[in-house]
């Protein structure tokens, strides 16, 4: 089989100076893409910035005989997002691929979580991710071909304590996944979700040192790598990825309980192992598909 390479493509990575986001542009690079290595350098709570990491991994890219600029920006800032989408325009003159990465952490528990560290946490993942998504989609339009990656975590996909400003994040980036998905399938744009699982800085204190070997981020590239070649005609799905496992989390919805009459919440009690019934289940690819069997039952049909 042909190698999976990316010669005449143009891909954003943000967060890209350390962790995952490194990776995901190194491997990138190394099958042929021009990156924009974009990181805004603070520290793991998202404070601070520096330009040092985005650069040196651009460095680090073009040591080894790859292209890549570097941009120090911030993905929570319609300014900062417009700039990386202008950088490769003006390195590159295209961009083609979007991986959106940048993430920070203020984990606290829900009784202790503060305004601010849901704001913040909402405004990098989520935000971040509609921003920078935004400034280049009128490009992937126009081409008719794009690529984009979204960055949600098992934490959002089956909670975790503590992180209720993060998850909300993440799983707020599987709908904004599935729907741009279905937006931009007549244009030629693909657009998935990785949970990934990793040693970083992010869980560098959260998991066992023994595993950080197992762990690497090149244990994670890989799915991005393929997600975003255009051999890849999947969309709108979600993946969890590390230590050198694969699989699609499914959205799924269990048979459930209907009656044609007006239903009662003594109903909802006396059914109530029916409508937890877990088979068989259905996983739906649109809101669309999972109202089907209702406007059928509701119109008879
Ligand atoms: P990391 O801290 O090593 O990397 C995150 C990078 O994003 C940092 O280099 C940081 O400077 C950059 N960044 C933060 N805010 C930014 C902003 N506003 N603009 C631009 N860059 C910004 O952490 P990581 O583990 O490599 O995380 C990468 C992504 O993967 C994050 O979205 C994270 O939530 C997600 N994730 C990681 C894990 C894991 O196990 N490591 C698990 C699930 C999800």
């Amino acid at each position: 089989m042909a190698e999976l390479r990316f010669d005449g493509r143009v891909a954003v990575v943000t967060g890209a100076g350390q962790g995952l986001g490194r990776g995901h542009a190194l491997e990138l690079a190394a099958r042929g893409a021009r990156v924009v290595v974009n990181d805004l350098g603070g520290d793991r709570s998202g404070a601070g910035a520096s330009a040092g990491p985005a650069q040196a991994v651009a460095d680090e890219i073009t040591a080894a005989g790859g292209e890549a600029v570097a941009d120090p920006g911030d993905v929570a800032t319609p300014e900062g997002a417009g700039a990386i989408v202008q950088t490769a325009l003006d390195a590159f003159g295209r961009v083609d691929i979007v991986v959106n990465n940048a993430g920070i952490l203020r984990d606290r528990s829900f009784k202790n979580m503060t305004v601010a560290e849901f704001d913040a946490v909402i405004a990098v993942h989520l935000r971040g991710s509609f921003l920078v998504t935004s400034a280049a989609w009128p490009h992937l339009r126009e081409r008719g071909y794009g690529r984009v990656v979204n960055t949600s975590s098992p934490a959002g996909l089956f909670g975790n304590f503590g992180q209720a400003n993060y998850a909300a994040a993440k799983m707020g980036l599987v709908g904004f996944t599935r729907t741009l998905a279905q937006e931009g399938a007549k244009y030629g744009i693909g657009v998935n979700a990785i949970a990934p699982i990793a040693w970083t800085r992010m869980t560098e204190d959260l998991l066992p040192a023994e595993f950080a070997d197992r762990l690497g981020a090149e244990q994670v590239a890989p799915l991005v790598a393929y997600l975003v070649h255009e051999d890849n005609a999947e969309t709108g799905e979600v993946y969890t990825v590390g230590g050198g496992r694969v699989a699609k989390v499914f959205v799924a919805e269990g048979p459930g309980y209907a009656q044609a009459g007006t239903l009662s919440a003594e109903d909802v009690r006396d059914n109530w192992a029916a409508i937890n019934a877990a088979e068989p289940s259905t996983a739906h690819r649109s809101m669309g598909e999972q109202m089907g069997p209702l406007i059928r039952r509701l119109t008879g049909g």
